[in-house]
C-alpha cells in the first residue's frame, strides 16, 4: 500500500494535536521523489517570495522523500523532525534549541514504539 499526500496530512494533524498542542500552522505536506539536498529524506522549506521584504518568510512547506513510504517508523521520525523545523523557524538548525525540542518529543512519547 502506498501512502498518499492526504495520509501524510492526517499524520501531520495527528502529531500536531498530540505533541504540539495544535499550534503548528496548517501547511502543505507532500511526497517528493527528489529533494534539494542529496541524501535528504525530508525537508522543511521556508519560502521568501516577498521582493520588498526579502527576509520575510511568506510560506512554508514540508516535503518527504517517497523512499520513506516503505519505512513507516523512519517516516514518522522524519515527519517529527521536519515539524520541529516548522515550529522553531528558519534560523534554527540542529543545535541546542533543536535538540531540546527533540528531547521534549521523546519525553511526551512521540517516539514510543519506533525508537
Ligand atoms: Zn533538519
Amino acid at each position: 500500500m502506498k501512502l498518499t499526500n492526504e495520509n501524510l496530512k492526517q499524520m501531520f494533524n495527528h502529531a500536531n494535536r498530540k505533541y504540539f498542542n495544535n499550534e503548528l500552522p496548517n501547511i502543505p505536506i507532500t511526497w517528493k521523489k527528489k529533494l534539494m539536498r542529496n541524501g535528504a529524506v525530508g525537508e522543511c522549506v521556508f519560502y521568501r517570495d516577498d521582493k520588498k521584504h526579502p527576509k520575510k518568510v511568506t510560506s512554508v512547506e514540508i516535503y518527504l522523500h517517497t523512499w520513506l513510504q516503505d519505512y513507516p517508523p523512519y517516516l514518522i521520525q522524519t515527519l517529527l523532525h521536519e515539524m520541529v523545523h516548522l515550529k522553531l523557524g528558519v534560523r534554527v538548525h540542529h543545535g541546542k534549541v533543536f535538540q531540546k525540542e527533540i528531547r521534549r518529543l521523546v519525553a511526551v512519547g512521540a517516539y514510543d514504539g519506533i525508537l
